[in-house]
Formats: C-alpha cells, sequence, structure tokens
C-alpha cells in the first residue's frame, strides 16, 4: 500500500527540524527521494532572528553545542548559517564550587582545539535549519497538532498493516511508513501511545535570562555550583563571528535553584535580582548593567523505556531529558537525529520497510547506551553539589584541585563533553 509519506516528523524544534533536514539534505544519498512531512502545533516563523544589541535582542533559550553536534551541522550543510546569524564560541570554561576553594578551567589552546564549543540561540538553530529544510521537498503543515496516532499491529509489515495513521486537530489524516515524534519533554504522541518513562522531579527550577555584565565575558563559559543549585553565564554575541568582539557583554543565564527560592528570585525587582545574581558569581564579570525578561522551567530527569514501536520512534527531549547543568541535552537530541537518520538510510537503501520494529530497536540500543552513560553522568554531578557534611564537601574541593593539576584528565573529560570521547 502506498503511504501519503514515508516519513512524518511530529516537532519542528531543534530535533524535527534537524531530521528533517538531514533526510531531506542529499547527506544520506539513499534519503533523498523520501516523501517527507513536518507537522508543528505552531506556526513556524519564516523571518530570520533580528540581529538584536539590547538584552531582549536575544532568545532566552539558548544551547552550547557540542563539537560533535557543530561538525553534524557543518556535514548537513547549515552551521555556516547559524555563524552568520549569530553564534558564540566559547574557548574558556570555569567551573567552580561556590562553598571551598575547588576550581577547574579549561582552555581551547591548552587543549590543542580552537574552540570548546558554541552557545547558539535557539532560535538561531532552528532559523537555519528550516530555511533548509523550505529549500527541499518537504510538506510543512505548520499551525496544526497531531490529536491521534494508530499504529501497524507489531509483527506485521507497514505494507500489509496499511502504515502509522496520524490525525490532526484539523481533521486531516495522513498516512506514513514511519511516524518520529521529536514533540518534546511532553510529547503528546508519546503519551497517546502510551509509552512509560522513568522520571523524576529534580525540585529544581531553571531561571533563563539575558543580560549585560561590566566586564567582557571573555569568551568562556562560568559555571559556580551554589549550595541552592549551579548557575551558569554563557557568553554571548550580538552579530556574527566576522563582527569581532562586539557585544562581549552579553550572557545567557540558566540559573537552577530549589523551587521556592527560584519563585523568590523570579518576585524580585529588577535592581535586586540582578543584585544576587552578580553575587552568586562573585562579581567575576561585575556587575549586571541590564536584564532581559526572566522565565522559568521546572526540571526533570525523564527516560523513555523504549524508543521505538512498529512504525514509531522516539528522539531527544521526547525520548529523554536531563538536567542542564551539562548542557548536553540537545546534543543528546542530535546524536538521535544522526542514529536515526542513518538507520532510515540503511533501511531504505535495502529496500526494507522504514518503520520495522527490528531496526528501530537497533537504533534505541545504539542511543540509550550513550544517552544513559551522559545520563549517570550529570546525575553524579547534580548530586556531588547538593549540600553534603563538612568532610565531604573537603573532599570534593580536593577532588578538583586535583582534576585541575592532571591535563590529561582534563582533557579526557573535556574530550567526553565535546562528544568526541
Ligand atoms: C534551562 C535549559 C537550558 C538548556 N541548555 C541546554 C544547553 O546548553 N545545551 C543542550 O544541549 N541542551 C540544553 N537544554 C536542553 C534543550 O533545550 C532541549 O533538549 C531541546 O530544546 C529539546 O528540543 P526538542 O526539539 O527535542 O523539543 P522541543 O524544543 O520541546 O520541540 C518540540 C516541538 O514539538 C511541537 N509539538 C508538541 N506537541 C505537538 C503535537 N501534538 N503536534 C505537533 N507538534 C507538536 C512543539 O510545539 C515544539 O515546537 C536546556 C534545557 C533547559 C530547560
Amino acid at each position: 500500500m502506498r503511504h501519503d509519506f514515508d516519513v512524518i516528523i511530529v516537532g519542528a524544534g531543534i530535533a524535527g527540524s534537524a531530521l528533517a533536514c538531514a533526510l531531506s539534505s542529499g547527506f544520506y544519498a539513499a534519503t533523498k527521494g523520501l516523501r517527507i512531512a513536518l507537522v508543528e502545533a505552531h506556526k513556524i516563523s519564516d523571518t530570520l532572528p533580528a540581529r538584536g544589541g539590547e538584552v531582549e535582542g536575544f532568545d532566552t533559550r539558548v544551547s552550547a553545542l557540542t563539537r560533535a553536534s557543530i561538525d553534524y551541522f557543518e556535514k548537513l550543510g547549515v552551521w555556516s548559517a547559524m555563524t552568520a546569524l549569530r553564534s558564540c564560541p566559547f574557548v574558556g570554561m570555569q567551573v567552580w564550587d561556590a562553598r571551598g576553594t575547588g576550581e577547574i578551567n579549561f582552555n581551547a589552546q591548552a587543549m590543542g582545539v580552537d574552540y570548546l564549543g558554541h552557545i547558539v540561540e535557539n532560535r538561531v538553530i532552528t532559523a537555519a535549519l528550516m530555511s533548509a529544510v523550505r529549500e527541499q521537498r518537504v510538506e510543512i503543515l505548520d499551525g496544526c497538532a497531531v490529536a491521534s496516532i494508530v499504529l501497524p499491529t507489531a509483527g506485521q509489515s507497514e505494507q500489509a498493516a496499511g502504515g502509522a495513521q496520524v490525525t490532526l486537530d484539523n481533521g486531516s489524516t495522513l498516512t506514513a511508513g514511519l511516524v518520529v515524534a521529536a514533540d518534546g519533554a511532553h510529547s503528546p504522541c508519546r503519551q497517546m501511545l502510551g509509552m512509560p518513562v522513568r522520571a523524576w522531579d529534580y525540585q529544581q527550577d531553571a531561571i533563563v535570562c539575558t543580560v549585560a555584565v561590566s566586564q567582557p565575558h571573555q569568551h568562556t563559559a562560568w559555571q559556580t555550583f551554589t549550595g541552592t543549585g549551579p548557575l551558569a553565564y554563557l557568553p554571548l554575541m550580538t552579530g556574527p563571528q566576522s563582527s569581532g568582539d562586539a557585544g562581549s557583554h552579553y550572557c545567557s543565564i540558566v540559573w537552577s535553584q530549589t523551587r521556592e527560592r527560584a519563585q523568590r528570585l523570579l518576585a524580585l525587582p529588577e535592581a535586586e535580582f540582578c543584585q544576587q545574581l552578580a553575587s552568586a558569581l562573585e562579581f567575576r564579570l561585575g556587575d549586571i548593567v541590564a536584564v532581559s525578561q526572566r522565565r522559568s522551567f521546572p526540571l526533570q530527569q525523564q527516560h523513555a523505556i523504549d524508543y521505538a514501536l512498529e512504525g514509531f520512534a522516539l528522539i531527544a527531549d521526547a525520548a529523554h531529558t536531563i538536567h542542564p547543568l551539562a548542557g548536553q541535552g540537545i546534543n543528546l537530541g542530535i546524536g538521535d537525529v544522526q542514529e536515526l537518520a542513518q538507520t532510515i538510510a540503511t533501511a531504505h537503501a535495502a529496500g526494507a520497510p522504514l518503520g520495522e520494529l527490528a531496526r528501530l530497536q537497533r537504533y534505541q540500543r545504539a542511543r540509550k547506551t550513550d544517552n544513559l552513560a551522559m545520563m549517570a553522568v550529570v546525575e553524579g554531578f547534580k548530586r556531588l553539589y547538593e549540600p553534603v557534611p563538612l568532610p565531604v564537601m573537603w573532599l570534593r574541593n580536593w577532588g578538583m584541585q586535583q582534576v585541575n593539576s592532571q591535563p590529561w584528565l582534563k582533557n579526557k573529560i573535556l574530550k567526553y563533553a565535546m562528544g568526541l570521547g
């Protein structure tokens, strides 16, 4: 039976638009002719993000992209479009324990690389991806949400079972060999299909905003572990890299705090909030001279027991979410995109059904290993920096100093964090 599409992707966030781009870009020769639909509940803007010079000109949601994610975007031909809009390479990382003397500094030059990663606004990433997707033959259905999904019976091939059937909230029905849910942490698709997750609430909210600081950020990502949660200042630039160092006073803030304290901080008058935020960083970047609107996100770790059913797969936040302290969430999601795109390409080249469960389970096995390993590392960090008895705190600070004095160990840690180890 011929379906309306070979693949329906649900959700045009970073993960969904990256998968649509990967499958349509020609990077995988086998997927070039696939009929792809991208369904997004919201209207997708077709204007590029404005170049702002004010705190409100930036997206408060940013991602620290690892070298591995950047390499993939380069292969898909979209990285130059992101840097042409704006992205900020960071060459240093300073991480310290606010309740002791422990500090670790990472430096690109010492590690023999030109940068450690890039901070890119989420809307810049999606704008560049969607601009590439629009140039291909991808059917973009925006402003309509998936309302229900019926999957082929397990064990039957998609041809025999008629593939997966997706009904949108505008009443239309589409069929496909494979439906991929990239519909975020609350994944309505995952829930509609009753796919269970293991989840626990961190009892923390992340406050995000953009600030202008009085001293230059030095293209460094700053992170301190306070008694009530980690605080990151991530460097931003106002224009493309070629525009030089202009705007090196802007930073994106991710301040994870216990829920109650986060609500109190959000309610503070602006001047007092700025004072507390600068003080939490020990004034290492001076004072805060301007702050954007503040937003907050509840933090939860979540992991789907299965990433795949017959004719259906989960990617990125729909499959897993982690604490933002290591800036790895969407980097893991981009890893999912790479693995699933390769799985689809291999199946198509072999003339096999794209939704075959055995193949999707291979994708699941490959990604679960990486995702679980990173989840365990991030969880370990989170717990290590929770309030602990004094001797444990001394040990922790001693440990940080030891790591800082061992270049080979720092190199190993950094390679893993950059997605290269
Ligand atoms: C404070 C914070 C800081 C972070 N910092 C980093 C970082 O530095 N580095 C990093 O790697 N990660 C970071 N992350 C994680 C990262 O932001 C997420 O992993 C990423 O945004 C998830 O992208 P996604 O495409 O999977 O989902 P989403 O961005 O949630 O996109 C899902 C899309 O699906 C659409 N949708 C939902 N339901 C339907 C439906 N029924 N029908 C159609 N469409 C639907 C939604 O409208 C949305 O557009 C951070 C997270 C937080 C909370």
